[in-house]
């Protein structure tokens, strides 16, 4: 299980932000499967983008490479496959849970990964 540390805030209203995550755009070619727009999606999440890759690459089972902004995975998946993948790791590394805000960022402490955010201060463990 998962410690999960909450630093309670008062409830503040905050506005809401829009945090619409560009469309995965995916060609397959052959026996391969082309993440298109890979760039501008970690440009727009903000995460680092081997972080990212190790998560979807485990997930889906698959090897991977990048090539420009693009990544190549090995084997066929649709865009909603990996839409699914992209959207589980948003959840887990980009949200908060706390106040479902975008504005966090991954730390490590203790050699524990935590996702801080900045909207409400909040600090919980995600899953390495
Ligand atoms: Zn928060």
């Amino acid at each position: 299980m998962l410690k999960r540390a909450y630093k309670k805030m008062p409830p503040i209203v905050f506005e809401k932000k829009r945090f619409d995550v560009p469309k995965v755009s995916v060609s397959v070619e052959g026996n391969k499967t082309i993440f298109n727009n890979f760039s501008e999606i970690v440009d727009y999440i903000s995460r680092d983008e081997n972080h990212i890759l190790k998560y979807i690459g485990r997930e889906m089972g698959a090897a991977w490479r990048r090539e420009g902004s693009r990544v190549i995975l090995v084997g066929k998946f649709g865009s909603h496959v990996i839409s699914q993948k992209l959207e589980k790791y948003i959840k887990n590394y980009v949200i908060c849970s706390v106040c479902d805000k975008p504005d966090t960022k991954l730390i490590k402490q203790d050699r524990i990964l935590m996702l801080k955010c900045m909207a409400c201060g909040a600090t919980n463990s995600v899953p390495q």
